[in-house]
């Protein structure tokens, strides 16, 4: 359960769009470990899960925003959020309304 591991501790969702994120209620691993067969078949299975989440939009723009660098957020890998990481971040730069 990717979210759980975030929580406050206190049992309850941080952010609203978490009580409808689909990874609280499954067994899929969401944080995938190296990078062989296993972890790709973790990584894929994680990804199809976040394909059928209805607040997928939300969990990329969170991860983005607090820069979650492990595990799988809205339907991306690690390398692959680094990557989204990179052009957001210059696009909040570009943005003078934006600070970070
Ligand atoms: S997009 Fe994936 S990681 Fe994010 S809340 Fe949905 S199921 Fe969980």
């Amino acid at each position: 359960m990717a979210l759980h591991q975030t929580e406050s501790g206190l049992g309850r969702p941080q952010e609203p769009w978490r009580e409808h994120a689909k990874c609280r209620w499954t067994s899929v691993d969401f944080f995938p470990v190296g990078a062989g067969g296993p972890a790709m078949r973790q990584l894929d299975a994680a990804k199809t899960v976040c394909r059928r989440c209805p607040v997928a939009e939300e969990c990329l723009a969170y991860a983005l925003a607090t820069n979650q660098q492990f595990g799988v957020w809205g339907a991306t890998s690690e390398q692959e959020r680094r990557r989204l990481r990179r052009v957001w971040l210059s696009e909040c730069a570009g943005d003078s309304r934006l600070s970070i």
